[in-house]
């Protein structure tokens, strides 16, 4: 079986209990739970993504093994639970044996947790409020499915999140929340290798266990960043830059992967930046999941990761900001007024913290991509600039960080942003080159996507950004379609 979850942090649980109560959702059955982690003798779980758990709820006894997670919009990896015996001295038992065999206890996560069971969108779904110690409250919807029923379940289990209104999703583990809060351990001293103590296990004692960490190191000082970025350098290593907003996807990887083929040293930034975000966007709800992004920069081999403090970047009192001009009175720059002023600022104080000899920007934003190149000649900043290819799903749809704000409706419609883009390039390629027209229809092409609100589709001079009459010299179409509240961006060159 597949157990297909997804997690969200919440201040509390009234509104969704309240939610639940509209649907006429049963009494919770109410649980403690103590679930004991253990590592392998053989292989790091840490580093593998499995798990093996004791679960005691109760009287009552499981041991869970679950293997690797599979990327995609939920949590979900294969499982395998093995009921136990009732009581203590069954627990004791499950214990002692998995001791004997070499695993060795790594944590216990103990929570309060409250199961409403309920059918919905065509599954068996538990949903979970969760109080978990020393790391907080969540909410956890959960379907065990089929493998044949594993995209029905997730769309099910996303559009139920959506109608409870949980936004928060939390995508690091409990069993890593609770390490993190019990070693304390905060970002910047942080080392690649630490020890993990053993819970008391009601046996003898076990010696620490050494845990390889597989996250990339995390720096939030400006001072710490330039001292690696200086010894890197002494060392005769080339600095490669990736500045990003987190909540990285593969998209992100292709940028690091990138700087990690051409440079010795690959720095990313991760820095939810407050002055690119108008007063009624998504500044505080954007996703934020350093853990997760540690683990995939940790993959694709970036050597550091500089995630500030916004009073590390911006300290009181802040006065001087950076503007292009013109380049950023078209496209995005109509909509999201001073967006750019905030990303050009945030790059150029980026660009002197660390000192890169290259930076590597997404053709995604290829205004963006086009502003900050536009800057870097302005202000002689002496750093070359890549930009790499718009990385896709399958169907189509651009990676984007903002697309886990998507219904699964509106997931399953968001291609055609990309479907007309191609549509209109294949006009453009067969002799259609009236920019009225094939605007028109583009526009009206995104406005029959369900639920889509079209901000802008233009096509513009891939230099200038300037509008065209005729598409006979080097061009770009670019859209930014509302998908309900959603706001997503893609482009195309079409000459
Ligand atoms: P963000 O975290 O959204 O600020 O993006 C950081 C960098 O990643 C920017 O240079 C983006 O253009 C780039 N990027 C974002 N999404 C994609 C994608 N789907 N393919 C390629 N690059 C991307």
């Amino acid at each position: 079986m597949l157990e297909v979850e997804v997690r969200y942090r919440v201040a509390d649980f009234e509104a969704v209990r309240h939610r639940l109560a509209e649907w006429g959702v049963g009494e919770a059955e109410e649980m403690w739970e103590a679930d004991l982690y253990f590592n392998a003798p053989h292989k790091d779980f840490r580093t593998t993504d499995e798990a093996l758990r004791l679960r005691r709820t109760g009287s009552s006894n499981r041991l869970t093994y679950k293997g690797p997670r599979r990327p995609g919009l939920t949590k979900t990896r294969p499982e395998i639970e093995v009921p136990l015996g009732a009581g203590d001295q069954a627990a004791t038992l499950a214990e002692q044996f998995l001791l004997a065999l070499g695993f060795r206890p790594v944590a216990t996560v103990r929570k309060h947790r409250w199961i409403h069971r309920l059918h919905r969108h065509g599954f068996p779904m538990a949903i979970c409020l969760d109080e978990v110690d020393k790391v907080g409250t969540f909410v956890e919807l959960e379907i065990l499915a089929e493998e044949t029923q594993y995209d029905a379940a997730q769309a099910a289990l996303l559009h139920t999140a959506a109608e409870l209104n949980l936004h928060d999703k939390e995508l690091r583990s409990y069993l890593q929340m609770v390490l993190e809060a019990e070693q304390g351990r905060s970002m910047s001293t942080r080392d690649t290798v630490h020890s993990i103590e053993p819970v008391n296990s009601g046996t003898q004692a076990q010696p620490p266990v050494d845990v390889v960490s597989s996250e990339t190191p995390v720096v939030e000082t400006i001072e710490a960043v330039r001292a690696a970025v200086a010894a890197a350098r002494q060392a005769g290593k080339s600095i490669g830059f990736v500045p990003t907003m987190g909540a990285l996807h593969a998209g992100h990887a292709a940028l690091i992967r990138a700087a990690r083929a051409e440079c010795g040293f690959v720095v990313v930034s991760i820095f939810v930046n407050p002055t690119q975000f108008g007063p009624n966007e998504d500044y505080s709800r954007y996703p934020r999941t350093l853990a997760a992004d540690r683990r995939l920069c940790a993959e694709v081999g970036a050597d550091l990761i500089f995630a500030p403090s916004v009073s590390e970047m911006y300290p009181a009192p802040y006065r001087t900001y950076v503007e292009v001009k013109e380049l950023d009175e078209v496209l995005c720059g109509v909509s999201r007024p001073g967006h750019f002023r905030g990303v050009c600022t945030v790059v150029l104080k980026l660009f002197h913290i660390v000192q890169p000899d290259v930076a590597y920007f997404g053709e995604k934003d290829y205004q963006q991509a086009r502003i900050v190149a536009q800057m870097v000649r302005d202000l002689n900043v002496p750093v070359q600039l890549r930009t790499v290819a718009t990385v896709r799903e399958a169907d189509g749809l651009a990676l984007s960080s903002r697309n886990v704000y998507l219904t699964p409706a509106q997931r399953q419609v968001a291609p055609r942003i990309y479907q007309a883009l191609l549509r209109l390039r294949e006009r453009v390629a067969t002799g259609e080159s009236d920019v009225a027209r094939l605007e028109a229809d583009l526009r009206a092409e995104l406005a029959a996507i369900p639920e889509a609100r079209v901000d802008y589709a233009r096509i513009v001079d891939a230099d200038t950004l300037q509008p065209l009459t005729t598409v006979d010299s080097p061009a770009v179409a670019a859209v930014a379609v509302f998908l309900g509240a959603t706001r997503l961006i893609d482009n195309i060159r079409l000459k």
